[in-house]
């Protein structure tokens, strides 16, 4: 089994936490779908702080492939 890597705090996401998957459309030079993993308490950090912002932003940790 792969483990994923949570996209906000870099630790492994183990089928013990719970995991969630997103997907992001992506703009630009290489439009397309990214999909992100993160736990659970994570993702909802994440839209805490996008709604605070008012902003889509993909998570500064997040590295382009
Ligand atoms: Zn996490």
């Amino acid at each position: 089994m792969v483990a994923h890597t949570c996209t906000l705090c870099g630790e492994p996401v183990t089928r013990n936490q719970m995991e969630l998957e997103i997907e992001l459309t992506r703009h630009g030079a290489t439009p397309g779908l990214t999909r992100y993993h993160l736990h659970t308490k994570c993702f909802a950090a994440w839209e805490l702080e996008r709604k605070q912002r008012g902003s889509e932003r993909v998570p500064e940790a997040v590295s382009p492939i």
